[in-house]
């Protein structure tokens, strides 16, 4: 997987197997360590918080350190082969250290726990409990059965389960930016994916108590919430009564009308169902972040047909012209699949066009892998050789390089609004945070600004993947 800027991700390469450290905030303490790693995209990292959380109410403490914890738990992502790879890599060197301790625990989470089920504890033998993403609150049952003496699972998927209640403790963020997870699950069967088997079906979370969080967040200093979900534009939840019912579009506008100084980010938009009304919203709220993750998969309409993505090109085109309509300065991005079964060299060439045609600002560009389980292994064949996978990534991602970079050369000579993350990665003498169309600008940091402030910064020049400036009046 190919991603071409450093920022708040979706699926962020950088954060891949990141562990997990809380303040235990809770009164009881077990003398019990819990190590948390998270692979894949942003709502596993969400949902380490949710289980994290959990466990330090049941009296654990987390470490960083894996080799001194009493229990690892690796929460893992499925989509494609080479992310489930890497989790069997990992657990070989947790192999290693429980060798020389065997009271540790170790647990698996997540899409793959999901995927293979009790499988796993015949597969991977060092693993002592698997617990899938609707499972989470079965946790405690589930440490007890390990400290009997058994193995345990528990795989069962929910209709209902959206954690709404447990209010994840975000100590090792950056104390400004947050993700809150709107929904769980997803519904749309594209045929190349196998979140629909790991994540179960659609339910949207509680509206009052997303609003809740984001104020409760804003109150500690945040200043950017990121609304997660498979598809957002599908986010409905009604009241139990059925009197109140708030759409995604009405959802924004709650958690923009927080604070003025709250900005929201979404992701993901899907483009058969993202509405005027939701741009509309997005045009008349300063402060929701002017940028949409609308993933296109193939530019080719036959290609999407049996990706069963139910849009075609002329949809998505469509779709394009009315952000470009209504919110001029929106950037886009999206997700490429470089290789899909029977893909032609014409049908992978209108991808490239149709890249042509948005110039997105960013893109997340992958080579097809066959998922067991999914439509796509069933009906069709995954019969692209790899080299020519290869071949049109690198094309997909030669074109992206090219149009990132135009798109972050229109900003120079602007003054953008920044919020103010941290410290750069490369240098403390500069700050890094992003502008409104989610591009990282890097600018010398003066004294009288701090992180979680908004600052002007005239952007000055850019290097492939960043924009750089100084801050003005
Ligand atoms: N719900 C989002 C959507 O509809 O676009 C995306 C979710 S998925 C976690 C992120 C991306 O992974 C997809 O947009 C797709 O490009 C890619 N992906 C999913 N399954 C894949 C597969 N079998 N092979 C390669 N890429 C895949
Ligand atoms: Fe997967 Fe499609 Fe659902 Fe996205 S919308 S999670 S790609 S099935």
């Amino acid at each position: 997987m190919y991603n071409l800027q450093s920022s708040v991700k979706e699926h962020d390469e950088a954060r891949q197997g990141e562990a997990l450290m809380l303040e235990s905030t809770s009164t009881k303490n077990n003398g019990r360590k819990l190590y948390i790693e998270s692979y894949g995209c942003a709502m596993n990292f969400s949902d380490s918080e949710i289980v994290a959380s959990i466990m330090t109410g049941m009296g654990f403490e987390t470490t960083a350190d894996y080799k001194e914890a009493d229990v690892i738990f690796i929460n893992t992502c499925s989509i494609r082969e080479n992310a489930e790879q890497r989790v069997r890599n990992r657990l070989r060197e947790f192999g290693a250290v429980k060798s020389r301790n065997p009271g540790m625990v170790v647990g698996v989470l997540g899409c793959m726990a999901e995927r293979l089920k009790s499988k796993f504890l015949e597969e991977e033998k060092l693993v002592d409990v698997v617990v899938g993403p609707d499972a989470y609150r079965d946790l405690p049952n589930l440490i007890d059965k390990v400290d009997d003496g058994s193995r345990a699972v528990n795989v069962l998927l929910s209709r209902e389960e959206t954690y709404a209640d447990i209010n994840p403790v975000r100590l090792n963020s950056n104390g400004i930016t947050a993700f809150i997870s709107i929904m769980r699950g997803c519904d749309n069967m594209c045929s190349f994916c196998v979140v629909p088997f790991t994540r179960g079906r659609e339910r949207s979370r509680d509206a009052h108590s997303i609003v809740k969080e984001a104020q409760e967040l804003f109150a500690l200093g945040y200043r950017e919430v990121t609304l997660l979900g498979q598809n957002v534009d599908s986010y409905k939840w009604t009241s139990e009564d059925g009197t109140e019912s708030v759409n995604f579009a009405g959802l924004l506008e709650q958690v923009a009308l927080v604070s003025p100084d709250l900005r929201i980010r979404f992701s993901t938009s899907h483009p058969k169902d993202i509405t005027d009304e939701v741009l509309y919203t997005m045009a008349q709220h300063e402060n929701i972040c002017k940028y949409i993750h609308l993933p296109i998969q193939s530019g080719n309409s036959r290609v999407l047909e049996i990706m069963n993505r139910t849009y075609d090109r002329e949809w998505y085109t469509e779709r394009i012209n009315s952000i470009r309509r209504i919110i001029p300065e929106c950037a886009i991005s999206t997700d490429v699949i470089a290789g899909f079964c029977t893909e032609t060299e014409e049908e992978h060439k209108d991808t490239l066009s149709m890249m042509d045609y948005v110039k997105y600002d960013f893109a997340y560009m992958f080579m097809y892998s066959e998922r067991p389980g999914t439509l796509a292994a069933k009906r069709f064949t995954d019969d692209i050789p790899d080299d020519v996978k290869k071949r049109r990534l690198n094309e997909i991602v030669r074109k992206q390089q090219q149009h990132s970079h135009e798109r972050l050369l229109q900003q120079v000579g602007k003054i953008q609004k920044v919020l103010i993350e941290g410290f750069s990665k490369k240098s403390e003498l500069d700050y890094a945070g992003r502008n409104d169309q989610n591009a990282t600008v890097v600018f010398p940091a003066e004294k009288n600004y701090k992180p979680g402030q908004y600052v002007n910064v005239f952007v000055e020049r850019c290097t492939t993947a960043t924009l750089i400036g100084k801050i003005v009046e």
